[in-house]
């Protein structure tokens, strides 16, 4: 199940909710306050850093006028 952590900003309270729907309204169990800001879990996103090579493109201009 799609279990989220919010933090409230009213109170600094942080909790973890079910979401089933991204509709659905997130507030605090604490305060009732639905001013809570989603936490974002570490996630390993791996950096991948591959570039290619640097194509060389330029500007199609056209002939003399
Ligand atoms: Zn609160």
């Amino acid at each position: 199940m799609p279990i989220y952590e919010y933090k409230c900003k009213k109170c600094v309270n942080t909790f973890s909710k079910l979401v089933f729907n991204k509709d659905t309204i997130i507030e605090c169990p604490s305060c009732k306050s639905q001013d809570v800001e989603k936490q974002i879990s570490a996630i390993s996103s791996t950096s991948g850093s591959s570039v290619g090579a640097g194509a060389v493109g330029g500007c199609g201009s056209s002939g003399f006028g």
